[in-house]
């Protein structure tokens, strides 16, 4: 493979992340939504004089307010507060999230393997790009996901409650609701396309071994807005036994281009 064919197949891969990345942001809208009616329709029920104290917000359902609570989400509950209630709510809506997230983790996943292997042409066998562990804090791209959505729902709940005890306010909760999500869908995005790299380069080093190569050289986007760290690995060639994404393969950093080149 040349040079320009890689980066080509780097362009390439790039593009998918990013229309699997606007899916997700349109999959994250749609349940963002619904949490926005949830959360309103629950202030909106239960505000009293325009605030909740604690009190109120750690007073149980009633019998029929359970009755009904049960009956939207399939639950058997058999107290619970307001306050947990809310709390339920969004969980459900984040659980959500988190299916859909990984659904498209996978399926990008899926479609690096596929342009890999028609780029290489070869046959990767039981590859699980989301299984690799690598990074800081290595962790695999599923498990990164999950601490995202895990973080988000903490927050998520966290304001939403400050929100009752403040201002008891639905158009407030519901606005707290749009920010988060937005941070959020930045967020993911960023981390898809940090994954993206990373699992590129995880095929890759998967290919170089099926093809009997036993080096790879680093290879970065030679341009203006090369880092001084991915410009410094630039062209060196590392045994394939020391390929590690973060640290001697892509990806170096969030936005990083660079990629690899077998060498035999
Ligand atoms: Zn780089």
């Amino acid at each position: 493979m040349t040079l320009e064919e890689l980066e080509k197949l780097d362009d390439e891969e790039n593009e998918i992340a990013l229309a699997i990345i606007a899916l997700l942001i349109s999959d994250s809208n749609k349940i963002k939504n619904s949490l926005k009616n949830e959360v309103g329709g629950w202030f909106r029920k239960y505000e009293v004089d325009g605030k909740y104290t604690f009190r109120q917000a750690r007073m149980i359902l009633t019998k029929r307010e359970l009755r009904e609570f049960n009956a939207k989400f399939g639950t058997k509950f058999k107290r619970l507060t307001r306050q947990s209630a809310l709390r339920y709510t969004i969980q459900k809506s984040t659980a959500k999230l988190r299916e859909k997230s990984h659904e498209r983790l996978r399926s990008l996943a899926d479609r690096l393997v596929e342009k890999e292997q028609t780029a290489f042409r070869v046959t990767l066998e039981d590859t699980d790009l989301t299984d690799n562990k690598w990074g800081e804090d290595n962790l695999s791209p599923a498990k990164r996901v999950d601490n995202k959505i895990d973080k988000f729902t903490v927050s998520l709940q966290t304001e939403v409650e400050r929100v009752m005890y403040t201002s008891g306010n639905a158009d407030t909760a519901e606005e707290e609701v749009d920010r988060l999500f937005l941070v959020l869908a930045s967020a993911m995005g960023l981390l898809l396309t940090t994954e993206r790299v990373a699992m590129s380069s995880f095929a890759r080093a998967n290919i170089y071994r099926m093809l009997g190569y036993n080096y790879y050289k680093f290879v970065a986007l030679r341009d203006e807005r090369m880092c001084k760290t991915c410009g410094a690995l630039d062209g060196t060639v590392f045994p394939i036994s020391a390929f590690m994404p973060g640290v001697t393969a892509p990806c170096l950093h969030p936005r990083c281009r660079c990629s690899t080149i077998g060498v035999r």
